[in-house]
């Protein structure tokens, strides 16, 4: 069985090239998972809007209800960072329920990967920081809804602070959420996580992975987690826009390989999503979140 992965077409809305949002990163990514014959068609699985009902258990239904409508109101639209039309509210619902279904193939087969999600900045009330629904919070808060786990763990390795996820999820005593990211990052003002890492501007390789490695075996120990949803943005890497942090690519393999390797060794199912990257080189950029489906498609 090869590696399951989630797509659709529209997680592309069609932003110009120069949008501070790299939005074309998202074909490009397919073309690099076909190049490495990852994207087989017994491996591909498309993606489905999720249903309001599933994005109310995250989110206030006036929310919803002003994406779903595309009438969210301009304050909000800046915060997130891009007019919310009818290709961006499709695109949002669709990241969403890529990741929910992503979430169950991981639950089936022991690891799924979702072509887009990671949106932590969403929180329950409005979205923020390029991040319109939190994908991760509607899927924990539906699979804990249908009983299908009882706890969830949230890895959080994009370069911000998983603030979106931590502001849905605080009170939620059935996910555990971890964050390790960038202290002088987005955004400013952080929502503690159940655990927060925060390192120093031009933390490398070394640095970086020593944390993790310490860190892997206490989350593990906290409870029998039931799946794990691991958000591996790639803007942690030291050529990326907005990261200030300095991971090789050898160093962002490394760190997927030492979340995915750990769970899977413990029988741990592994969700991952793609989480922020941000590069003028949108190609490198593309290869850089292929890393994710390459090592998780060795533990497959
Ligand atoms: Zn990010």
């Amino acid at each position: 069985m090869p590696l399951q992965i989630v797509h659709h077409p529209d997680y592309d809305a069609g932003f110009a090239t120069n949008h501070r949002f790299p939005m074309s990163k998202y074909p490009l990514l397919m073309e690099a998972l076909r190049a490495r014959g990852l994207a087989r068609p017994d491996a591909l699985n498309t993606a489905e809007p999720a249903p309001a009902s599933w994005l109310k258990l995250a989110h206030t239904a006036d929310y919803v209800d002003q994406v779903i409508s595309s009438s969210v109101p301009e304050k909000i639209e800046r915060e997130i960072g891009f007019p919310v039309g009818p290709r961006v509210s499709l695109r949002a619902q669709l990241a969403t329920g890529g990741t929910m279904l992503a979430a169950r193939l991981a639950l089936r087969h022991g690891i799924a990967c979702n072509t887009a999600g990671g949106s932590h900045h969403a929180r329950r009330a409005q979205g923020a920081g390029f991040c319109t629904f939190n994908d991760v919070a509607v899927a924990s808060l539906v699979l804990l809804g249908e009983g299908a786990a009882q706890n969830i763990l949230v890895v959080d390795l994009d370069v911000h602070q998983g603030d979106g996820t931590a502001d849905i999820l605080g009170d939620e005593p059935g996910v555990f959420t971890f964050s390790m990211h960038g202290e002088r990052n987005y955004p400013v003002r952080k929502i503690a996580s159940d655990l927060d890492i925060a390192l120093p501007d031009g933390t490398g390789d070394a640095g970086y992975l020593r944390r993790l490695a310490t860190i892997l075996p206490e989350l593990s120990a906290r409870a029998r987690w039931d799946i794990v949803f691991y958000n591996a943005g790639v803007d942690v890497h030291a050529e990326d826009r907005l990261g200030r942090l300095a991971l090789s690519d050898d160093g962002l393999r490394a760190r997927d390989e030492m979340v995915i390797g750990h769970f899977r060794a413990l029988g741990i199912p592994v969700c991952g999503v793609i989480g922020g990257g941000y590069s003028t080189d949108v190609p490198a950029l593309a290869a850089r979140h292929a890393i994710l489906f390459e090592v998780a498609s060795a533990c497959a």
